[in-house]
């Protein structure tokens, strides 16, 4: 099944908690491990960007509003 949603991070805010990563339920998202902000943390990331809902939960969790959910308008006939 196609992506419902995709999200981005500002890693300007994230400060790598893991909140998102471990309350998204499809499993989207892990902390980049390969990579450093400008404050030194490894930020959250798409790992599994075919599994996102758009539900928005990784969002609502986020403690410094570094999340923004993208939800991909509906094809016509689409259930
Ligand atoms: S919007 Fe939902 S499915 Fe997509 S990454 Fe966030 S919690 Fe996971
Ligand atoms: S919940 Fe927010 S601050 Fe924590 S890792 Fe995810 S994006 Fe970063």
């Amino acid at each position: 099944m196609p992506a419902k949603g995709y999200i981005e991070v500002n890693e300007l805010y994230c400060k790598a908690c893991e909140l998102c990563v471990t309350d998204c339920p499809y499993g989207v998202l892990a902390l980049d491990m390969e990579r450093l902000t400008s404050k030194g943390y490894h930020p959250a990331h798409m790992v599994q960007p075919e599994a996102c809902t758009g539900c928005g939960i990784c969002a609502v969790v986020c403690p410094d509003a570094a999340i923004t959910v993208y939800r991909y308008e509906r094809q016509k006939g689409e259930a």
